[in-house]
C-alpha cells in the first residue's frame, strides 16, 4: 500500500524532505543547509551539483529516519526558491555556470535599460510583473551575453534552462525531462501567464533562444517519472510541482478568491488568491499564476514586505532592547499600548503601497515616559500594520473582500502579534496548525494528480487552524490606530533624498 508523499523543498539556504501521510500530518523531515556565494557585492550565486546533492542527500535521510521504503510512496511533489537561473549542458547534464541567486542585483543595469525603452506596461501586462533584477529573464540574457561561446551553442539547442524545479526534475531523471510548472514560469518574465505560454517578444529582445527553454505544465499533473536508480528499483511519478510562495498558498488550502495567507518570516509574504481570471496591480503587486490542474487555472495577487521579523531581530542585536524574540510578546503585554509611539521599520525602503526606496526607518510619538515595552510593542504592531497596508490594496485592486488571512512563518508564534493583526484587519487570523505549508503543498498538488486525494475538498477539511484569533475591537480604535501609522509612515518618505 502506498500511503505517503514525498514532498522535496529546495530553498534559498536549505534542502528540505518531508514525508506526508494521507491525512496531510509530516511524519518525518530531514535538512541540510546550502551554501549562498557572494562573489562581488551585490552578487548572489548557488552551487547546482550542491543543489542536486544536498537534496537527495535529505531524501535519502527522510526515508532511512522514518524508515518508510520507496515502495511505500505514493508519489513525489516538488517546491522551490523561484526565479533562482540555471543552464546547463543538455547532454552532460553539466551545469554551464554557478546558479544566479534570486536575490542577485548584477542584471539592475539591464532592468533599467528596459524600463527606459518604456517595458514596463508591455511586461506587466503579460507577465503579471515588474521589471526587475529578482526575475530569471535578465540573469539567462547577462549569463548569454557574458559567454559568446555559450550563447552560440544555445542557439543550436545543446543548452537547458531551468528554474531549480526543472533542474531537480532533469536529475531525477537523469536527462529524460526538461520541464517546469506554470507557477515558475510565471516568475522568469518570459511567460504569458494570460495564454500560459513563453513569450516570443520578451524572448526576441532579450535575444534568448527558445531552444532553451524547459515544456511548461500544470502545477498539478505528471511531470516524469523518478529514475528507479535513486529509489531502489522503484519508479516514483513526480506529480506535483509549484514555486514557494504559490505552494504555500495551496498548503494553506486558500482555493477560494478573498482567502490569502501570509508568511511571517524576516519579510513577509502574502498572496491573495483572485479566481480564474488575472488582476494587473497598478500600485505594485504582483500578478501571478497560484496553480493550474489543466482544467483550470487559479492567480494570485503578490506583495512582500521587506522588514517583518527583521524589524524583531534588530531590537534583540543592535538595540539590545530584548535577547530573545520570544520575550516580545511578554513586554507587548506589560503596557496597555503603545502610548502614541509608532515604529516604521523601512531600514531599506518601503515597498507596496508605499514605493518609496528613499524611507528610512524611524521611531515617532516618544514622550518623557516612553518605555522599552512601548517600542517593542510598536516594532510587532508595525508588522501588523504593513501586512495591513498590502491586503488593503489587495482588496482594493483585485474587487475582492478578504475572507480570512491564514499564517505560518516563525513570528506567528507571537499571540500578541496575531491578535493585534486580527483586530487591525477586523478579519479572523487563522494561525495553520502545520507550519511546514510550503511543503505540504506540493504534496497535496502531487496527491491531486495521482488521486492519493480525490478531490480539493477533501484536502481543505484537513486544513486545521492551531488557533483562530478573532477581531476584539471597534471601528473606531481601527481607525484611530491606521491613522496613525499612516501619519507616521509618511514621515519617513524620501529621508535619503
Ligand atoms: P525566515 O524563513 O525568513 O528565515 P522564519 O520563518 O524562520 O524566517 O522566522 C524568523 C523570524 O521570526 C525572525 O525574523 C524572528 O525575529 C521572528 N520571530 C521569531 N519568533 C518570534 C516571536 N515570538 N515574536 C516575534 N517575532 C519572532
Amino acid at each position: 500500500m502506498k500511503d505517503y508523499i514525498l514532498a522535496l523543498d529546495q530553498g534559498t539556504t536549505s534542502s528540505r524532505a518531508i514525508i506526508f501521510d494521507r491525512t496531510g500530518q509530516p511524519v518525518g523531515s530531514a535538512q541540510k543547509e546550502v551554501k549562498l556565494l557572494y562573489p562581488k557585492a551585490g552578487w548572489v550565486e548557488q552551487e547546482p551539483g550542491e543543489i542536486w546533492a544536498t537534496q537527495m542527500g535529505v531524501v535519502g535521510e527522510v526515508m532511512q529516519r522514518t524508515g518508510i521504503s520507496p515502495q511505500a510512496i505514493e508519489t513525489i511533489g516538488i517546491t522551490n526558491q523561484r526565479e533562482t537561473t540555471l543552464l546547463w549542458d543538455r547532454k552532460t547534464g553539466k551545469a554551464a555556470a554557478n546558479a544566479i541567486g534570486w536575490q542577485c542585483r548584477r542584471t539592475s543595469n539591464l532592468c533599467d535599460h528596459l524600463k527606459e525603452e518604456g517595458w514596463e506596461p508591455y511586461v506587466r501586462k503579460t507577465t503579471g510583473l515588474i521589471i526587475d533584477a529578482y526575475f530569471s529573464a535578465t540573469k539567462i540574457a547577462w549569463l548569454l551575453q557574458s559567454d559568446p561561446e555559450l550563447k552560440r551553442r544555445a542557439k543550436q539547442g545543446e543548452i537547458c534552462f531551468g528554474t531549480v524545479d526543472s533542474w531537480l526534475i532533469w536529475n531525477l531523471t537523469k536527462g529524460e525531462k526538461h520541464v517546469t510548472d506554470v507557477t515558475n514560469a510565471s516568475r522568469t518574465m518570459l511567460f504569458d501567464i494570460n495564454r500560459q505560454e513563453w513569450d516570443d517578444q520578451l524572448l526576441k529582445k532579450l535575444d534568448i533562444p527558445p531552444e532553451i527553454l524547459p515544456e511548461v505544465q500544470p502545477s498539478c499533473s505528471e511531470f516524469a517519472k523518478a529514475d528507479p536508480d535513486f529509489f531502489q528499483g522503484n519508479s516514483i511519478p513526480i506529480a506535483g510541482v509549484a514555486g514557494d510562495q504559490q505552494a504555500a498558498l495551496f498548503g494553506q488550502a486558500c482555493y477560494h478568491p478573498g482567502m490569502a495567507k501570509n508568511t511571517y518570516g524576516t519579510g513577509c509574504f502574502m498572496l491573495m488568491n483572485t479566481g480564474n481570471k488575472p488582476v494587473f496591480s497598478q500600485k505594485g503587486l504582483l500578478t501571478t499564476i497560484a496553480w493550474s490542474n489543466g482544467r483550470e487555472t487559479h492567480y494570485a495577487l503578490e506583495g512582500s514586505i521587506f522588514i517583518a521579523g527583521a524589524v524583531i531581530q534588530w531590537l534583540r542585536d543592535e538595540m539590545n532592547l530584548i535577547r530573545h524574540a520570544s520575550e516580545t510578546e511578554a513586554m507587548a503585554l506589560s503596557v496597555r499600548d503603545t502610548n502614541g509611539v509608532y515604529v516604521v521599520p523601512a531600514f531599506t525602503g518601503l515597498g507596496a503601497p508605499y514605493w518609496d526606496m528613499y524611507a528610512r526607518g524611524a521611531i515617532l510619538g516618544i514622550t518623557r515616559d516612553t518605555k522599552a515595552a512601548h517600542i517593542v510593542r510598536a516594532a510587532l504592531e508595525s508588522i501588523a500594520y504593513q501586512t495591513r497596508a498590502v491586503l488593503d490594496l489587495m482588496e482594493e485592486e483585485g474587487g475582492i473582500a478578504l475572507h480570512s488571512l491564514r499564517t505560518d512563518g516563525g513570528a506567528v508564534a507571537n499571540n500578541f502579534l496575531m491578535q493585534f493583526q486580527a483586530d487591525l484587519l477586523n478579519r479572523r487570523v487563522e494561525r495553520a496548525a502545520i507550519q511546514e505549508t510550503t511543503a505540504l503543498g506540493a504534496a497535496y498538488l502531487a496527491g491531486l494528480t495521482t488521486g492519493f486525494w480525490d478531490h480539493l475538498s477533501s484536502i481543505e477539511k484537513q486544513w486545521k487552524a492551531d488557533y483562530v484569533f478573532k477581531p476584539a475591537k471597534g471601528e473606531e480604535w481601527r481607525r484611530d490606530a491606521y491613522q496613525g501609522w499612516n501619519k507616521a509612515v509618511r514621515r519617513t518618505f524620501g529621508w535619503e533624498k
